[in-house]
């Protein structure tokens, strides 16, 4: 389910939901993947429920801005700054986007192959 109250994201930003968070604050949340996919893998997403960047308009710039900002500071507590990561956001079908609260994927600690999929 991906309506707002029943919404696994709104879930762990509220506490209702176990995850290991890594950051909050009154804007955004981080926590690990509980699927991580490298040795770091961490979600930041708005503690407001946005669907996906479908849906954000220009309003949202601020949190959207504080987002890549807050994965840059969470990259160098995770020591990851000098070797390397990538912040991913998956939109819709192709992209395989399973969650409907946008987050944004902070994957590094190894090396990661961009043009082989
Ligand atoms: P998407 O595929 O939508 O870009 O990413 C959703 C991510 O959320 C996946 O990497 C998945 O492992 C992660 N995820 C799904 N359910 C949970 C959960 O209940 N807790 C945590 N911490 N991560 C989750
Ligand atoms: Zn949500």
């Amino acid at each position: 389910m991906n309506d707002l109250h029943h919404c696994i994201f709104c879930r762990i930003i509220k506490g209702d939901l176990h995850a290991e968070i890594v950051y909050q604050d009154e804007r955004v949340t981080a926590f690990w993947d509980i699927h991580p996919i490298a040795p770091v893998h961490i979600l930041v997403v708005p503690n407001q429920h946005i669907e996906s960047v479908n849906t954000v308009s220009q309003e949202d710039d601020s949190i959207l801005g504080h987002l890549i900002i807050t994965a840059g500071q969470i990259a160098k507590s995770q020591g990851v700054e000098n070797s390397g990561y990538r912040l991913v956001i998956n939109t819709g079908p192709d992209a395989g986007q399973s969650i409907f609260h946008l987050h944004l994927h902070l994957i590094g600690g190894r090396h990661l192959s961009f043009r082989s999929q």
